[in-house]
Formats: C-alpha cells, sequence, structure tokens
C-alpha cells in the first residue's frame, strides 16, 4: 500500500526553562522513524507521558518539530507555515482526547461542522455547505435536526461524533485520534470505535490512533507502534505484536492487561511495571527503559539500542535479535 505519512527521526523538544541556571530541555519526541499507509490504523501506544500526544500534534503540525522530516503523500511539511500549511491541514486532521473541551458551547452543531469549510473556502455556496453539514450528521449517527442545537444538550459519545463529523468536513485522508475514547463510558466506547472503522472502511481514511492502553488500540488497529519516553521501542503487526510481544517494555504493558485474552493463553510471563516513567528532562543513559526493565544489564546502561527488523517486526532492545 502507498504510503501517505512517513515520519523520519523526528525530534519535538520544549524549553523547560531553567534549573540552577541550567537550560532544561524536555525530549518529548526524540528521534522517531515510521510509516504510515494509505487507509491503514496505526495504533500508537504508551504511559501517559511518553510523548504520544506530542507525536500525533507534531504530524499535524499544531507542534512545531525540532529536528527530521514529516512528509505528507511525499511532500515535506516539517517547516511549512501559512497559507501552504493551510492547503495541507485539509488533508490532516485531529480529533482530540476531550470532547467537553473541544467544542465551542456558544456555537450550534450546524456551525461546528461548517466552520473548517468557512476557513478553507471549500463550498462555493451556503446551500451547498448545508448539504454536507446535513450528510456529515448522517455519517456520524445524528439527526439532521441536531444542527441547531449545542454541544450541552449532548452526551460525551454524541459530542464526539460531532468532533469527528467536523474533523470529516474538509474530507482528510488522515486523521489523528488522540485518545478520542478515553474519556467516555466504557459502554460508549465501542460505538466510536464501530463507527470509526466504519467511516474509515467508507472513505479509506488513515488513522493514527493514540492510546496509553493496547487493550483499547488492538481491534482497530492494522499495526502497532510502542512508545517510551519519546522513543518508539516496538512496531509491528497488531495481532503477531499482541501475540507475541518482544521488547520488554511491551510485555510489561500486556501483562498489565487484566482482561484473559485467548490469543494469549496462560503461559505469559508475567512483567510488572515498577516504579515511575522518569523525566523526559533527564532521561537514563543507554537504553530509556534501563531504569524499569528487569533484564537491564551494563551494555544496556552505556549503549542506546537501535531499532531492529525482524521478520517484519522492529525491536529496539539489546536482549532481542
Ligand atoms: Fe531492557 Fe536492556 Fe532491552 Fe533496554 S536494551 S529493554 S534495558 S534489556
Ligand atoms: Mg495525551
Amino acid at each position: 500500500r502507498d504510503v501517505i505519512v512517513s515520519v523520519q527521526h523526528l525530534k519535538t523538544y520544549f524549553n523547560a526553562g531553567k534549573t540552577w541556571g541550567k537550560k532544561q530541555v524536555v525530549k518529548a519526541v526524540d528521534d522517531v522513524s515510521f510509516q504510515i499507509h494509505k487507509g491503514e490504523t496505526y495504533g500508537l501506544v504508551g504511559e501517559s507521558g511518553c510523548g504520544k500526544s506530542t507525536l500525533g500534534r507534531t504530524i499535524v503540525k499544531i507542534n512545531e518539530p525540532t529536528d527530521g522530516k514529516i512528509l505528507v503523500n511525499g511532500e515535506d511539511i516539517t517547516y511549512l507555515s501559512g497559507q501552504k500549511l493551510k492547503k495541507f491541514r485539509k488533508n490532516i486532521q485531529l480529533i482530540f482526547q476531550d470532547p467537553y473541551a473541544s467544542l465551542n458551547p456558544r456555537m450550534t452543531v450546524g456551525e461546528i461542522i461548517r466552520e473548517p469549510m468557512v476557513i478553507h473556502h471549500i463550498y462555493q455556496t451556503r446551500k451547498e455547505q448545508d448539504d454536507r453539514v446535513t450528510e456529515l450528521l448522517k455519517i456520524v449517527g445524528l439527526k439532521p435536526d441536531h444542527v441547531r442545537r449545542y454541544p450541552h444538550e449532548f452526551s460525551g459519545g454524541q459530542r464526539q461524533r460531532i468532533s469527528i463529523a467536523r474533523t470529516l468536513a474538509l474530507n482528510p485522508e488522515f486523521i489523528v485520534c488522540d485518545e478520542p475514547i478515553s474519556a467516555l463510558d466504557v459502554s460508549i466506547q465501542a460505538q466510536i470505535i464501530n463507527l470509526l472503522k466504519n467511516i474509515q472502511k467508507e472513505l479509506g481514511i488513515a488513522y493514527l490512533f493514540i492510546a496509553h492502553d493496547l487493550s483499547m488500540v488492538k481491534h482497530i488497529s492494522d499495526r502497532i507502534g510502542v512508545m517510551y519516553l519519546g522513543h518508539l521501542v516496538e512496531e509491528g503487526d497488531s495481532k503477531e505484536l499482541y501475540a507475541n510481544p518482544m521488547h520488554p517494555y511491551t510485555k510489561a504493558l500486556l501483562s498489565a492487561v487484566p482482561i484473559p485474552d485467548p490469543l494469549v493463553g496462560k503461559s505469559r510471563k508475567r512483567i510488572m511495571l515498577e516504579g515511575e516513567l522518569p523525566s523526559p528532562i533527564n532521561p537514563p543513559s543507554g537504553c530509556p527503559f534501563r531504569t524499569r526493565c528487569p533484564y537491564a544489564n551494563e551494555k544496556c546502561a552505556n549503549e542506546m539500542p537501535k531499532m531492529k527488523e525482524i521478520n517484519g517486526r522492529k525491536v529496539a532492545c539489546h536482549m532481542v535479535g
């Protein structure tokens, strides 16, 4: 399949002021490379604070990259701004985690969904925009007369449907879904996942689907990337990675999944994640996972493991491969 998004050695660093006169830098995303194919769902998983939201926001250029490259359909958008960036924005969109905070409470649902069309001048007449709004409401499972209502009149799940409709207004080929179901009731989560899947089937959109928990991305993702402390540590086919995690961190994440999984069987060794995620201001030397890894040795402290490819899987660990 064709590649829609290619991320190459991407770094997103933030200035965190000074401590004892020394400049502090948060390496939120540190040398991450991966590709997303057209129509594919790439699940991105890791604990909160690992940099996954920053990575997603950098790809859609809400956050500024520090170094590396972002290609969309082969075109370099890394340092685009102004009108040139606006052209790409149509094609690459983001759904936020919190449907309560991301919708303007003073706008009607119709205005919220229409707004991107107005900003990007994609329809000539008001009538065309209205028709498109009606069509989008139908796609996300809302009613035509919902256009006149306000976000507060809707439940969390319905609000997420409204933000999905808004995101689809510009016909994007790629959407970053930043924990779109984490703020919702468990009973609603599956509905939103199914909606996103159906939309993908109909429209062929590619997703970067961000979650803190592997069980949330398993059913929607074709491939999964696991992130730790700003780094991608493992990547592979969703089912294979779930059945046979190779990186100690992925293993630990999967042992934390409470529901038994038929794919996994009963023999999987449990690795408990102990301790806190280290600070991205002051990351450990060598392997970023070494302070919590049960297999860490001297080499792990001295040398950063490189990403290796093993039968289609990518793993960054000295012990693997
Ligand atoms: Fe653990 Fe060493 Fe592998 Fe890092 S490189 S995950 S510390 S074994
Ligand atoms: Mg986040």
